[in-house]
């Protein structure tokens, strides 16, 4: 879900990430073509600068370099969330902090999750409930389903894998904690898992971005570029890996949205991005969602953009 639709967000066009995404965009039906192919129905929620006419091509994938030139020197490291040793592999000595969103009990603490926190830009609820199908599979569950998927993607390839929160507390985290953890785990790279609750008609999947800001608590200037990066490395590889178009409904088919107004984003002192992977409201991006082999495919993109990205 997207957790506050009340401050716009931003988006800039990055034609570098989207140039490199055009490629793969053009083996998969329905991609780049002003939502063609994939539900069709105009936006119905526009948002700023998403629609205007910049429609380019969804970035890419950039290629995985065989060698991974950028990783430090192997040694064995045990998971924090499984206790059991790593295979050594190409994320050997890499840390990756998966945060899956929302909390499946969230909605009988509603009090503790709208405390207000400080994101920087001002103060937001710690929580939200997130979303869920039409057919009542939350988003919360869907979250945390496809984070154990790829955390044991990341874990086969040697890299340490923590959870923000793993069905181990009655709600939250709240968004700074969030954070927080990724932050002091001093991770790589930290992915927060989502699923969308918007119109039927709106489908596919959009990374979010932080934007730069420097405001209170928050100061994105250090994790803009890399994040742009995973970022599109990500959305270029969830693309190829389950099939999906990028959402026609945000970020005008680029499947990238930037924004300022998600603390989890803008209190982030490491590369970080968002994704929503589909929307829970749509019946054919649900009969998505709710398939575990999408999903498994879904974990797989996400892994194989993070592996791209910490390979460089
Ligand atoms: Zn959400």
């Amino acid at each position: 879900m997207r957790h506050d639709n009340s401050v716009p967000p931003t988006r800039r066009a990055r034609p570098l990430l989207a140039a490199a995404l055009a490629s793969l965009c053009l083996t998969v039906t329905g991609c780049g073509g002003g939502g063609g192919g994939d539900g069709g129905a105009a936006p119905v929620q526009p948002r700023p600068g998403s629609g205007a006419g910049t429609s380019a091509p969804p970035s890419p994938s950039a290629p995985v370099s065989p060698s991974a030139s950028k990783s430090p020197e192997p040694k064995p490291a045990t998971s924090s969330a499984s206790m059991k040793p790593l295979p050594m592999g190409p994320l050997t000595g890499r840390t990756v902090v998966i945060d899956p969103g929302h909390n499946p009990r969230n909605r009988e603490h509603t009090r503790e999750i709208g405390r207000q926190v400080n994101i920087g830009t001002g103060t937001k609820e710690c929580d939200t409930t997130g979303t869920s199908t039409n057919g009542g599979y939350a988003e919360a569950l869907f979250t945390l389903d496809v984070s154990h998927r790829l955390r044991d993607l990341l874990e086969a390839q040697g890299a340490k894998v923590k959870l923000t929160y793993d069905n181990d507390r009655p709600f939250g985290p709240c968004v700074d904690e969030r954070a927080r953890i990724g932050n002091e785990a001093a991770a790589d790279a930290v992915v927060s898992v989502h699923a969308d609750g918007s119109a039927v008609g709106n489908r596919g999947f959009h990374v979010i971005l932080p934007a730069l800001v420097r405001s209170g608590a928050a100061d994105t200037s250090k994790i803009v570029e890399q994040s742009a990066d995973l970022g599109a490395r990500i959305a270029g590889n969830f693309l190829r890996a389950t099939g999906t178009a990028p959402s026609n409904y945000i970020g005008g088919n680029t499947g990238l949205d930037t924004r300022k107004d998600l603390g989890g984003l803008n209190l982030s002192t490491v590369p970080k991005v968002f994704i929503e992977c589909g929307n829970m409201r749509d019946p054919k991006d649900s009969a998505l969602l709710t398939s575990g082999s999408w999903r498994q495919k879904a974990a797989q993109g996400l892994a194989d953009g993070i592996t791209g990205y910490l390979k460089g």
